[in-house]
C-alpha cells in the first residue's frame, strides 16, 4: 500500500517515537557519557557497570519478548521479571534503572535531538483535517511532551498498554489505535523507522508504513518529514 499522504481517504498519522521523532544517536552518547559520571559524582564507581550491564540485558530480553506476539503474561510485568531472573537481581531494580536511563534521564536532551520537520508535519496534517497520534513500544506521553509534539497528538499508546500487550510487529497496537479513532487501517499512514518492526507491523495491520531515518535508507518506502509535509499540501 502506498504511504503517500495525499491520498484522499487518508484520515490519520499514526507515529512511531524512538528513532522517528528525534535520532537516537546523539542521546544515547549524552547517557554514555552520564553513566561515567553519575556514579562517580554518587561515590559509587561500579554502579554505572552494572547499570550498563543492567540496561543491555534488559534490552535484550526486550526485543526476544517480540516473539511472544500477544501473550497472556503482562509485558510489562515480563520486560522486568526476565532481565532479573537471568541477572539474579530483584525486579524493581531492573525497573529503577530503565525508569531513570531509559525514560526520566533522557527527557532534558530529547528537544535537542528533535527530528527536522516533525514539528511542522504535525501542525500540517492538523491543518488538513487529519487526526495525529504516537503509537510505540515504550511510554509516549512524557517524552513526547519533553519534544514538544504534544499539542497536536489525538492519541497516544504504548505496546505495554493493557489494551495491546503486544510489541511491534504483532498488529495488536497499529489496531487498537484504529479502533480508538474509528477509522478502518487502510484510512491510517503509519510513519516509523525500522523496517522489521514498523514496517512489518504496520503491513500486518493493513496500514501503509512510510519509513524515516538513517537506518531504512534504500528502502523503498523510505522518506523524510518534510517530503511527507509536501506531499500533505497535494491534498484536494
Ligand atoms: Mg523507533
Amino acid at each position: 500500500m502506498s504511504p503517500d499522504p495525499s491520498r484522499p481517504h487518508l484520515r490519520a498519522i499514526l507515529f512511531d517515537l524512538d528513532g522517528t521523532l528525534y535520532r537516537q544517536s546523539p542521546l544515547k552518547k549524552r547517557m554514555l557519557r552520564e553513566l561515567v559520571t553519575v556514579p562517580l559524582r554518587r561515590m559509587a564507581p561500579f554502579e554505572g557497570y552494572r547499570t550498563v550491564r543492567r540496561l543491555a540485558r534488559f534490552r535484550r530480553d526486550r526485543e526476544a519478548l517480540r516473539d511472544l506476539g500477544r501473550p497472556d503474561e503482562s509485558l510489562e510485568e515480563l520486560q522486568y521479571a526476565r532481565p532479573a531472573a537471568a541477572l539474579g537481581e530483584p525486579a524493581d531494580r531492573v525497573r529503577a534503572s530503565v525508569l531513570e536511563w531509559m525514560h526520566e534521564r533522557p527527557l532534558r536532551h530529547l528537544a535537542a535531538a528533535r527530528r527536522a520537520g516533525a514539528a511542522e508535519l504535525f501542525r500540517a496534517a492538523r491543518s488538513r483535517g487529519l487526526e495525529v497520534g504516537v503509537f510505540s513500544d515504550y511510554p509516549v506521553d512524557a517524552k513526547l511532551a519533553a519534544l514538544g509534539l504534544d499539542a497536536e497528538v489525538s492519541l497516544t499508546l504504548c505496546a505495554t498498554d493493557v489494551e495491546v500487550n503486544a510489541f511491534k510487529p504483532h498488529p495488536a497496537g497499529f489496531l487498537a489505535a484504529c479502533e480508538r479513532w474509528g477509522f478502518a487501517p487502510g484510512e491510517v499512514l503509519y510513519v516509523g523507522d525500522r523496517v522489521e518492526v514498523d514496517h512489518a507491523g504496520a503491513t500486518a495491520a493493513g496500514m501503509a508504513c512510510a519509513l524515516v531515518g538513517e537506518e531504512s535508507a534504500g528502502h523503498p518506502d523510505h522518506t523524510t518529514h518534510d517530503a511527507l509535509r509536501e506531499r500533505l499540501a497535494d491534498r484536494g
